[in-house]
């Protein structure tokens, strides 16, 4: 109930202004957001790399209307890519990219061409992009952009959310040799119709996804901070006999790091997938959504001091 209350008020652009105007937003944004500019990606991404993780880096924003704001979005990326390379952050840090930042919501084939423009130059960087999954509108449409980009990138990824119904079978098409697929549960409010409502049955389907992804020929990305389900990772790990060269545990920027410290001790690839940009309303309403005690924390800061 509190879950979709917040996802409703992430497309609310009065309480958008509300949250932006508050005097101590920017303190709770900073938990989860590394900053505004390339220069903030890049301390973050080199702190990061220097603890023994890798990292994604995502320039938030999404649902862009216009050519124009595509055109800037790919712009940051490429700006970005070229940065890292310079610092010699890859391909400790590749790219992950939200396609109707891109232009998809108004124009396909502008998102595709964009989304090409970016993994050319992650390949000249060395590294790689993996694409963002939002609502289930348009996973048909990200999937399709997927296979084409991957025709001349093979190792763009793409993300499988584990409460859509259809994921157990997406995931048995993209579990194949070179395919990079991250598994997560999924952050969008969703219709009975095509996703699992409940944890359980969410949890349930997850499991069901990563055996298939374990158990084939891809390389299988675990996003999640659940510690049921990273113990089950760190068993099917084991058991398929995969060693840090062929799979990884992927977690957010800001939310449970001595855990993804905790794993790299152990010797498993961890990512942390670091958003910045100006763009951190939708974001950071999606992380409020997944933990009430991120809500009160958030509260606390907006009404204390
Ligand atoms: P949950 O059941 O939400 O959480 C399990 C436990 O983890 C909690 O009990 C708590 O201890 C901890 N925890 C979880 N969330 C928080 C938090 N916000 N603050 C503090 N502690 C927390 N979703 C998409 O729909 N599309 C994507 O492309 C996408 N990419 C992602 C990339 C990465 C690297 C990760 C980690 C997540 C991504 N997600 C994406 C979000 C994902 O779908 C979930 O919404 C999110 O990861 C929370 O689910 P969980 O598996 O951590 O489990």
């Amino acid at each position: 109930m509190l879950r979709s209350v917040i996802l409703a008020a992430a497309r609310s652009s009065r309480v958008e202004r509300l949250v932006e105007t508050a005097p101590y937003t920017r303190d709770v944004v900073r938990r989860f957001v590394a900053g505004t500019g390339t220069d903030d990606a890049l301390r973050a991404t080199r702190e990061l790399v220097a603890e023994g993780l890798t990292v994604t880096l995502d320039h938030l924003g999404e649902d862009t209307v216009n050519p124009e704001q595509a055109d800037a979005t790919r712009d940051a990326y490429v700006t970005l890519l070229a940065a890292l390379s310079a610092a010699g952050l890859t391909p400790a840090a590749e790219v992950s990219l939200k396609l109707s930042a891109l232009g998809q919501m108004f124009d396909e084939q502008l998102a595709y061409e964009n989304a090409r423009a970016i993994c050319a130059a992650a390949a000249q960087a060395g590294t790689t992009v993996t694409l963002d999954m939002e609502d289930h509108t348009t996973t048909d449409s990200t999937l399709d952009i997927l296979a084409k980009l991957r025709e001349d990138h093979p190792g763009t990824g793409a993300v499988l959310q584990a409460y859509l119904r259809r994921t157990e079978s997406d995931c048995r098409d993209l579990a194949g040799a070179g395919s990079r697929v991250r598994l997560c549960k999924g952050a969008y409010r969703e219709p009975e119709s095509v996703a699992y409502q409940s944890a359980r049955e969410v949890d349930k389907s997850y499991v069901r996804c990563m055996n298939i992804l374990m158990s084939g020929d891809g390389y299988p990305m675990l996003a999640t901070h659940d510690p049921r389900l990273i113990a089950i990772g760190e068993d099917r790990a084991r058991w398929f006999d995969r060693g840090p060269d062929r799979f990884e545990f992927q977690m957010l920027y800001g939310i449970r790091p001595e855990e993804q410290s905790r794993l790299v001790g152990e010797g498993y690839t961890v990512r942390t997938y670091v958003p910045y940009g100006t763009e951190w309303y939708g974001y950071l309403m999606r992380r409020l959504a997944e933990r009430p005690a991120n809500l009160a924390f958030f509260g606390r800061a907006l009404v204390s001091r």
